[in-house]
């Protein structure tokens, strides 16, 4: 598995999966989930409507995920993944680990071989960055998975230089 940093927009991705950091809803929200949605067009939302009616009537559960069309973005189908809200109670690493698992096995489920993802959590959801990035970077390490390019599209210079001191901790694979 090759993994790729890039600071940039990840609706702007040409890639067989870019990953949404969704809400449990499906039904839209901020940051990376409004950008999804505005630059993709109505058919992910329809889409994401259906999946909620037909089998997440009380929400997608935290660290779980579910792929749909792509719509009119570049990338051939987005997975939405719900990450936990941080805590300073109680350690929720476990769920966002999940996240990226799960990811992972919706991308294999549909044979993608190149997955995008944001930096899940570390927005309105206030995962420090660095703690984020050590995360996603081991996780999708250990990943039993058949997907060969992993690219995290990091939005700031601040999130990009994290997951490089994570990347660089984690030494060569
Ligand atoms: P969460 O609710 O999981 O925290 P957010 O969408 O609020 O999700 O933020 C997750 C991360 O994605 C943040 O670091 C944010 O800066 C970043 N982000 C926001 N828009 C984009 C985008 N278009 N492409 C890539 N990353 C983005």
């Amino acid at each position: 598995m090759e993994i790729k940093l890039i600071q940039g927009d990840i609706t702007e991705q040409e890639i067989d999966v870019i990953v949404n950091a969704a809400n449990s809803s499906l039904l839209g929200g901020g940051g990376v989930d409004g950008a999804i949605h505005r630059r993709g067009g109505p058919a992910i939302l329809e889409e994401c409507r259906r999946l909620r009616a037909s089998h997440y009537g009380r929400g997608l559960p935290t660290g779980r995920a579910v792929g749909t069309t792509a719509g009119d973005l570049p990338a051939r189908w987005v997975v939405h993944t719900v990450g936990p809200v941080f805590s300073p109670a109680e350690d929720r690493s476990e769920l966002l680990a999940s996240c990226y698992r799960e990811s992972l096995r919706v991308a294999d489920e549909l044979g993608a071989s190149g997955v995008a993802f944001p930096a899940v959590s570390t927005g309105i959801y206030r995962w420090p960055m660095d703690d984020a990035a050590r995360i996603a970077v081991g996780t999708v390490r250990a990943a039993a998975t058949r997907v060969a390019e992993i690219r995290f599209v990091l939005f700031s210079a601040h999130a990009y230089a994290a997951f490089e001191r994570a990347l660089a901790e984690a030494g060569s694979p």
